[in-house]
């Protein structure tokens, strides 16, 4: 069996690299409810999106239809830079969990933006560069996607405004700096620099931000500024095809061996990365060609498939931005405050929402404290120190490991690893002092922010 001598790393030539984006959408015979205009409550047309978005991005945004879109050789060139990606049999953690199991891992985080991000953020200054752009403007919470934009505009030549939240940037001086090194501008939000920033100052002095507030003061400086143009991490369906190479390289590593998936597991925050892994994997489920299990991993603080509403909802705390439809928990949720920074967004991507609603994928959520447990037994056998928000991932994997472990099923399990953690020690400093919690939101709790959703037909 070509089983018997998988090597450690498999990786692809770089003429193995994908040459297109793989839009599951195309695939999709429900397709992803459209963006409304927060107005007048009507799909948000191509000329309203293009004053906020640039042009092509929004073209991809809307396009429900095209299967395999080309990626410009101005990005495979970028990409080759730190693509492909390797996907990794973790034979020490089989052998450390006594599993029957075969695991493994697309490690995303070999850039020193550290995380996947970097897939979409190097799509989205091109085609602001290709526009005529002078910059683009962003938020950013943990910093993750803050930094890969920084990058990205740096080897474009594009100014970067990036709004990042005030706690993050008081408390993480390493990320901001980063982005400083690459030639971003970082201002902490709210700022007094915007309408929305000063109006949230005066109504709640002393804030320290957050992600939704970011998010609309970006948008304001875009649209106020000539030349700019607002772009976003995570989410929207334009950012999953982009991360759709992801899932590309894993298929094709896979194909190589004559290796097929059983299960596919995934963090989902906003959904980029997971809708990556999974799309050319759920492409073939969607046309009934083999069948995966695909799991959706989410923090039990932010619940978004497992407890939230499938409704039309704000994707930001000012209600500058469109409607979405997608699991919620209300634009207004508060999560506590956990130390997966990238995994506390309110929301969760159309597509992958559609998906889940459709029966197509699974969805499980896990607290804190197991999380940071999976992520130091993993480090500590694979070597890799891994992001708070992967080792959500690595924590469901591990489960499904020892579950084989009791029924002897030798199941082939991938998982994607979307980045390192070295930005997030103080998070582990806590978990080794005993200092972490393991906070859940009540039914009642999230009863109330669901009550606030707006009552959309
Ligand atoms: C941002 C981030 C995530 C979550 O974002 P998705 O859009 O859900 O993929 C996961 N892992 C890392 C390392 C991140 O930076």
């Amino acid at each position: 069996m070509a089983q018997q001598n998988i090597p450690y790393k498999i990786y692809l030539e770089e003429n193995e690299m994908p040459t297109t984006w793989y839009n599951v959408r195309a695939d999709m015979t429900n397709k992803p409810a459209p963006l409304l205009n927060p107005g007048t409550l009507q799909p948000m047309t191509a000329e309203e999106l293009s004053g906020v978005f640039c042009e092509e991005l929004v073209a991809q945004e809307l396009d429900n239809d095209t299967r395999l879109i080309p990626i410009p050789d101005e990005i495979r060139d970028f990409y080759k830079m730190y693509r492909p990606s390797p996907l990794v049999r973790a034979y020490c953690l089989e052998k450390k969990l006594d599993t029957p199991a075969k695991i493994y891992y697309k490690f995303e985080g070999n850039n020193t933006s550290g995380s996947h991000k970097l897939n979409s953020a190097i799509a989205q200054a091109y085609y602001a560069k290709k526009q005529g752009l002078k910059g683009v403007t962003t938020e950013t919470g943990a910093g993750q996607w803050g930094t890969a934009l920084s990058m990205a505009c740096a080897y474009f030549e594009l100014d970067c405004r990036v709004y990042m939240v005030k706690v993050s940037y008081e408390q993480k001086p390493f990320r901001r700096e980063v982005m400083r090194t690459y030639g971003a501008s970082v201002t902490p939000s709210p700022s007094m620099e915007t309408e929305v920033g000063r109006a949230i100052n005066a109504q709640f002095p002393g804030t320290t931000g957050s992600l939704g507030c970011a998010i609309s003061e970006a948008v304001e400086a875009a649209v106020t500024r000539e030349g700019y143009r607002y772009v976003l991490g995570s989410v929207l369906n334009q950012v999953l095809l982009h991360q759709s190479v992801i899932g590309m390289e894993t298929k094709a590593a896979l194909d190589k061996y004559g290796i097929v998936p059983d299960v596919i597991i995934g963090c989902a925050g906003g959904g980029s990365n997971l809708g990556g892994l999974i799309s050319p994997f759920m492409g073939e489920k969607l046309r009934g060609e083999r069948d995966y299990r695909i799991v959706a991993v989410e923090p039990a603080s932010c619940p978004s498939l497992t407890r939230g509403q499938f409704a039309y909802d704000f994707c930001d705390t000012g209600k500058v931005c469109p409607l979405a439809k997608m699991y919620t928990l209300g634009s207004n949720f508060i999560p506590a405050p956990n130390h997966a920074g990238g995994l506390r967004y309110h929301g969760m991507s159309s597509i992958l929402s559609q998906l889940y609603h459709d029966g197509y994928m699974e969805a499980v959520s896990v607290p804190q404290t197991a999380v940071f447990e999976a992520a130091e037994y993993f480090a500590r056998c694979e070597g890799i120190l891994p992001a708070p928000e992967s080792s959500h991932a690595i924590r469901a994997a591990i489960d499904e490991a020892v579950k084989c472990r009791e029924t002897g099923k030798e199941e082939t399990i991938v998982f994607g690893l979307t980045g390192t953690g070295y930005f997030d020690m103080v998070a582990y400093e806590k978990y080794h002092d005993g200092k972490m919690d393991d906070y859940i939101p009540t039914d009642e709790e999230l009863a109330g922010y669901a009550a606030a959703l707006p009552k959309i037909g």
